[in-house]
């Protein structure tokens, strides 16, 4: 099953992994491209073994973790550094990314693609939320630990709003409250389901 694959995109904070959650609870299988990332990169993965070659020890934490803050505050302050990164992750992360939804149980799946990254050809519909930019650095103020200056700079690196939106399909525009969404993404999962019956 799970042929159908809807791409779920947006900018940091605007809301990814919220609107995955309320697809996840209404049973829809989710690939989503910064969990596999995060698991690609464990102690033992040749992935980490080649960052630590690249930054040295002091790039993983006491219990030899990768430190990610710091991977982070390097990528994003030196472009060859970030390319180097993205190259060596990439293979893995898609090949990651198709197991989860090969092997998917429900209609459709939920592929939640890094805020980088464009239309994929893993999809078939692209579902993007859309934020006003105020509201995007208010709210990962408050969720991470990053100053309004570091969350400026990942946002000059991401995709502009119109560059994105010139990608949907749909659209969500989540500059609402928490209980607006549901019905959204409720509505949004029934024409999914049509459609990805229609699929085959
Ligand atoms: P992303 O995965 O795209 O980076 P998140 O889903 O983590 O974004 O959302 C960023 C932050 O904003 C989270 O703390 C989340 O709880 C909060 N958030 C998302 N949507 C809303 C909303 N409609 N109202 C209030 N807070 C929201």
């Amino acid at each position: 099953m799970a042929g159908f694959v809807v791409g779920l995109t947006g900018g940091i904070g605007s809301g990814k992994t919220t609107v995955s959650n309320l697809f996840a609870r209404l049973g829809i299988e989710i690939a989503d491209a910064d969990v596999v990332a995060r698991t690609i990169v464990e102690p033992g993965k040749s992935a980490h073994e080649a960052i630590r070659e690249r930054f040295g020890e002091s790039i993983l934490l006491h219990d030899g973790s990768l430190n990610r803050a710091k991977l982070r505050e390097i990528v994003f302050s030196n472009n060859s550094d970030r390319k180097w990164l993205e190259n060596l992750t990439h293979g893995p992360i898609v090949q990651q990314l198709r197991e989860i939804i090969a092997s998917a149980t429900s209609p459709y799946s939920v592929l939640v693609l890094s805020a980088g990254s464009g239309r994929s050809p893993m999809i078939n519909k692209m579902l993007v939320i859309d934020v006003p930019e105020a509201l995007q650095i208010s709210r990962v103020t408050e969720r991470d630990n990053n100053s309004i200056e570091q969350i400026k700079a990942i946002i000059k690196t991401q995709p502009s709003r119109q560059e994105r939106l010139g990608w949907a399909d749909d659209i969500i525009t989540n500059d609402g409250s928490l209980e607006n969404l549901r019905p959204e993404v409720e509505h949004l999962n029934h024409k999914y389901l049509i459609l990805a019956a229609d699929h085959g």
